[in-house]
């Protein structure tokens, strides 16, 4: 295999039902920084039915090129087919770097790939950096129950690719008067061939996508005490119009149900503003939330993690100070004439 055959950086565009998904637009900006340091074009490619319309929008968010494979077969997400479109693409193109949102599909689709281009592939990366002089991608992320940063490379083998968790990157602020190159792919498939069968597509309407869109978060940590002193957050965030997630060690006390854990195997949260209750700030929690815009701290142990990575802390009983609070908050709403979220105004 001559590496130097391998050039460009591409990211799969993972849409659903003709819409882009927001992790494929985030990784066209992460994408971008990558292929401006190594000096190669961006790419993104595109499968499904009907998808040349999203050509344009994959291009404002920072591609130079966009390669579309479209086929009526390719309507919904299926291993099989979609793995025969990639492998239409990638050997014939030979991009060096593809990264892919880690969606269900996606971490499907990059583990398929990767097993039959016989390359490696960085599962749930949360850092992305290129060594330029070797044109290796350095590929970050947490290892060893979390208590380290591994940066993991591929140095025998090409592509480089790596599944990167929604929110964890930034999207480019769009620009519709950028221009590049649409290149369509031709491909055959035929329905009798495939295995699987799409019989019917049942969107999950869960608490869980809430808390990835949440503009506001009160997350309770296990010096909440228990279950009932939770009360006390659930008040907070209904007065400032906030959702309400926890640690993995409130999870495991059952005091809230696995969707609503935040951390590095729960959800990835980048809120305008994260309240951070009674928590430590353990690593495997502060990967799934640092990124919020503004980060509020409430710990009665001055020396807790979570002060290193909070915006503003408070020291002090959270069973006191959230009742506080709410007071607060509830007397600036009567004086704002009850409007509803003040939180939202920061
Ligand atoms: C492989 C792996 C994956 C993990 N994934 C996750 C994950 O996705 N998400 C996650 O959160 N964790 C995860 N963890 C667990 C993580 O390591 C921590 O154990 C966990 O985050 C700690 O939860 P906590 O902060 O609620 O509890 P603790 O660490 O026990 O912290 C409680 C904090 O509350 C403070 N406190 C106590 N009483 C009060 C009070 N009255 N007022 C104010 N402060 C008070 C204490 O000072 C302390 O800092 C994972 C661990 C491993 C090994």
């Amino acid at each position: 295999m001559n590496f130097d055959d391998y050039r460009g950086v591409w990211v799969f565009i993972e849409q659903n039902g003709g819409k882009i998904e927001g992790v494929s637009l985030e990784l066209l900006g992460a994408g971008r920084k990558l292929a401006d340091k190594l000096q190669v074009p961006l790419a993104g490619f595109l499968l499904g039915s009907g998808i040349k319309p999203l050509a344009n929008q994959v291009i404002a968010y920072g591609a130079d090129e966009v390669y579309l494979v479209d086929h009526p077969v390719l309507k919904d997400y299926r291993t099989e087919s979609y793995m025969k479109g990639v492998m239409q693409l990638v050997p014939k193109y030979k991009p060096e770097i593809i990264l892919y949102g880690a969606t269900p599909n996606g971490k499907d689709l990059a583990s398929a790939v990767a097993t039959d281009l016989v390359t490696g592939l960085t599962a749930d990366t949360t850092m992305l950096d290129v060594d330029v002089a070797n044109r290796l991608l350095e590929a970050s992320r947490p290892a060893f129950g979390g208590n380290i940063m591994a940066t993991i490379l591929c140095k025998k083998h090409r592509p480089q690719m790596a599944t990167v968790r929604p929110k964890v990157m930034k999207a480019l602020e769009p620009d519709t008067g950028r221009t590049g190159k649409i290149i369509e792919e031709s491909i055959t498939l035929r329905e009798e061939d495939m295995r699987t069968k799409v019989l019917q597509i049942v969107n999950d309407v869960t608490k869980k996508a809430n808390l990835a869109d949440a503009h506001v978060i009160v997350c309770g940590g296990k010096g909440m005490g228990d279950a009932q002193n939770f009360q006390i957050l659930y008040e907070l965030a209904d007065t400032i119009g906030a959702t309400v997630g926890g640690t993995r060690d409130v999870v495991e006390a059952g005091w809230l149900p696995h969707e609503l854990q935040i951390g590095q195997t729960g959800e990835t949260v980048t809120p305008k503003i994260y309240f951070a209750v009674a928590l430590s700030g353990a690593i495997q929690h502060v990967v799934g939330m640092k990124n919020s815009d503004l980060i509020i701290a409430i710990n009665k142990d001055p020396n807790a993690p979570i002060f290193d990575v909070a915006t503003y802390g408070i020291v002090g009983d959270a069973l006191e100070i959230v009742p506080k609070l709410i007071q607060q908050f509830k007397q600036l709403r009567t004086e704002k004439g009850g409007e509803m979220s003040y939180a939202r105004k920061i």
